[in-house]
């Protein structure tokens, strides 16, 4: 997708912050973090939304959820706990039109999820 700014992410063709990387899928820092963990969790496929999933897709979203777990614990907030965020739609403020999983964490969570 050449206007998607995760597809340039993915392609290095706008830097990042890396912190994990395989064939499907790629995590970097977010770039305005609202948890001193804020990471984003993306396939490298391009998917537009939640909606946009297919059952295809099944196994890659099981896999990103094996990469948030290893992420949780490498930036040590498996313990005391994370959240995980998908957005989908404007109403949910999607501004990315490409699938992503906030990972948060590193401080009290409100409880209040909306
Ligand atoms: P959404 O609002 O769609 O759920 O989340 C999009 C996220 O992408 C936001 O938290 C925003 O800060 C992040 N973001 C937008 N543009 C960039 C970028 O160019 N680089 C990085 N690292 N994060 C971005
Ligand atoms: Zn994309």
């Amino acid at each position: 997708m050449e206007d998607c700014i995760f597809c340039k992410i993915i392609n290095k063709q706008i830097p990042s912050e890396i912190v994990y990387e395989d064939e499907e899928i790629l995590a970097f820092k977010d770039i305005a973090p609202m948890a001193p963990v804020h990471i984003l969790v993306v396939p490298k496929k391009h998917i537009a939304s939640v909606m946009e999933l297919s059952k295809e897709d099944e196994l890659l979203v099981g896999k990103i959820y094996t990469v948030i777990q290893k992420l949780a614990k490498e930036f040590n907030v498996s313990e005391e706990g994370f959240r995980v965020i998908t957005n989908c739609g404007e109403g949910a403020g999607q501004t990315v039109k490409h699938i992503h999983f906030h990972l948060l964490g590193g401080k009290k969570l409100s409880i209040s999820m909306c």
